[in-house]
């Protein structure tokens, strides 16, 4: 019998962010081709006796490694194993799942996806930054602050992110800010826009920067902010001073509520 190929979203960071299905799926694999932003954590959440696979670190050139993931992918699913490729948030945002997808298909492997909690929506959510607000946000965009290279124009319409679009979450933005912020301005948006950038969002490593589009660059190369992190930009994003709510210390309401918790085991 043939094999089958499950694109799972480990979610943002958390281990605790994956969804039910994408836990089951986890830990019912033969095979695990993972990313190198999934966490150790959720990775134990494999069954022992599952073949863990690291895709992130093969081939030189990222179109290399690609063209290995999808033959990885397709070899396993072939030969009739149950195959997981985890991937961190979503597959389908940002995650190069639609072009496995597409491999998955050509090759006649049958396959599905499970959808994860993106950082695109975790990070501001994290960072006490609710994406849209009745009073502050009705439309959002997410975008790829590193788009594929080689592209000779740039696909991102800027002037239409800059003046039509209320909140604005960039991925892959760490080292683009200042690219970023100066486009936006140069498109119509005010320099006093607000936003705050969240590195590693959900987890204990989490940090964030706030100020304007005009200030935002120079105060997160002053913070020295790596990747990964996100970048949002709007007027919702002035509320991360007043909603900022996330602690990496664990807190005592948190201590209680995980006591109560079924154990992820009887899921
Ligand atoms: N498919 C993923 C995105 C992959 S692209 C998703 O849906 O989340 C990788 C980018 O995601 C990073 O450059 C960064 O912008 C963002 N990212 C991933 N994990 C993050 C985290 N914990 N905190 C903030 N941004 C994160």
């Amino acid at each position: 019998m043939g094999g089958f190929v499950a694109l799972v979203g480990a979610g943002p960071g958390d281990p605790e962010l994956i969804t039910v299905k994408g836990l089951r799926r986890l830990s019912s694999a033969d095979v695990v081709v993972y990313d190198a932003l999934v966490h150790p954590d959720t990775l134990a959440l494999a069954r022992p006796a599952a073949e863990l696979i690291a895709a992130g670190k093969r081939g030189g050139k990222p179109s290399a490694r690609q063209e290995w993931i999808n033959a990885t992918l397709i070899e396993h699913a072939k030969a009739g194993k149950f195959v997981v490729r985890l991937k961190g948030g979503d597959p389908f945002v940002f995650g190069r799942g639609g072009e496995e997808a597409e491999a998955l298909t050509a090759a006649g492997v049958p396959w599905e996806v499970v959808p994860g909690v993106s950082s695109a929506i975790a990070a501001p959510a994290y960072a006490g930054v609710p994406i849209t607000h009745r009073d502050a946000a009705s439309s959002v965009a997410f975008i790829t602050g590193h788009e594929k290279p080689g592209r000779a124009e740039s696909r991102v319409n800027w002037a239409a992110l800059a003046q039509g679009i209320d909140t604005l979450v960039f991925l892959m933005a760490v080292g683009r800010l200042e690219h970023i912020a100066a486009q936006l301005i140069a498109h119509g948006r005010p320099a006093d826009t607000p936003a705050v950038i969240v590195r590693s969002a959900t987890t204990s490593e989490q940090a964030t920067v706030a100020g304007t589009l005009a200030t935002i660059a120079e105060r997160a190369a002053t913070a020295g902010l790596s990747a990964p992190a996100t970048l949002v930009v709007g007027a919702v994003a002035r509320l991360h001073d007043e909603l900022r709510w996330f602690n990496a210390e664990p807190s005592a309401v948190l201590a209680w509520a995980s006591a109560r918790a079924v154990p992820v085991t009887s899921l």
